[in-house]
């Protein structure tokens, strides 16, 4: 539950509700709410902790700082294909959406029944009804995407999601697998520690991934981080979950090879470069 910060007010709200039942007081963002709740907090803590002593006390601080310090930069990515891209780029106020506003809204149909369902299933399961209001991304630190998702990688600017962005350790597919957790089974449900706002993405990752980061050098970090492998069933991520529309004014940058596209294509991959750089945002050319 979520008290209402409004002094008169003070009701106990359900965790999913964005505002105040009574009052209608913005309380924060669900997603945001869940990963502030103490339990959930002090469960990170401790495991964050435990790799920082463990890395301490066998002489890595300075390698542990030095892979933390990098993860404090990094960045949410989106992949897409070539015509989603064109259309949210060019498009005027086009909305990057969510699976289920966009079957719901009809802009897209249903994926076939066994994925609905599967997809459904886990957005149910890790948020409940907010679930259709969460857009996914994952954490890169060169940004780089999960190509398994479409050839270009929109990198969204940090403003656009700071307040409304968390994360979960690994994607919800396998995370839900992983943990055997199970829609209204009480004692199968969520495990805390493995989900961190925005501002805590550097204790997640070390959480998660400090000892692989230790066995290796700077240069292979951003692929333990995410390893984009061209299979959905092999990628591995950080998986980000953004609350709310997401514009395209959210774009920093988007990552493509413009030369590896079919001719046709060609006057496409131009109209977003100009988009894009007509207001001051990058092109990075793979
Ligand atoms: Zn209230």
């Amino acid at each position: 539950m979520i008290k209402c910060p409004k002094i008169k007010c003070g009701y106990e709200n359900p965790l999913a509700n964005e505002n105040c039942v009574h009052c209608g007081t913005f309380l924060g963002f669900p997603n945001v709410n869940e990963c502030l709740q103490k339990e959930e907090l002090e469960a990170l803590e401790k495991r964050y902790k435990e790799k920082v002593d463990s890395a301490a006390g066998n002489g890595y601080d300075d390698s542990r700082i030095e892979f933390e310090e990098i993860i404090k930069k990094s960045m949410a990515v989106i992949n897409v294909n070539l015509d989603d891209l064109h259309m949210f780029v060019v498009g005027n106020n086009t909305l990057y959406s969510s699976y289920q506003l966009q079957t719901g809204g009809e802009t897209r149909d249903f994926a076939p029944s066994e994925f609905d369902r599967e997809r459904l299933g886990i957005e149910g399961t890790l948020f409940g009804s907010y679930g259709r209001n969460i857009r996914y991304a994952a954490l890169s630190i060169d940004g780089k995407g999960l190509k398994s998702y479409g050839d270009f990688t929109i990198i969204i600017s940090d403003t656009a999601i700071e307040e409304r962005a968390t994360l979960l350790e690994e994607n919800s597919y396998r995370f839900i697998k992983t943990h055997k957790i199970l829609a209204g089974d009480i004692s199968k449900r969520m495990p805390r520690g493995y989900r961190a706002v925005w501002n805590d993405r550097s204790k997640l990752t070390v959480a998660r991934l400090l000892e692989k980061a230790l066995l290796t050098t700077v240069e292979n970090y951003a692929k333990i981080v995410l390893l984009s492998t061209g299979n959905r069933k092999t990628d591995d991520f950080i998986e980000v979950h953004i609350y709310g529309k997401l514009s395209n004014t959210s774009i920093q940058a988007v990552r493509g090879n413009s030369e590896n596209v079919r001719e046709q294509d060609k006057d496409m991959i131009e109209r977003i470069k100009d988009y894009l750089t007509a207001d001051s945002r990058q092109w990075i050319e793979e």
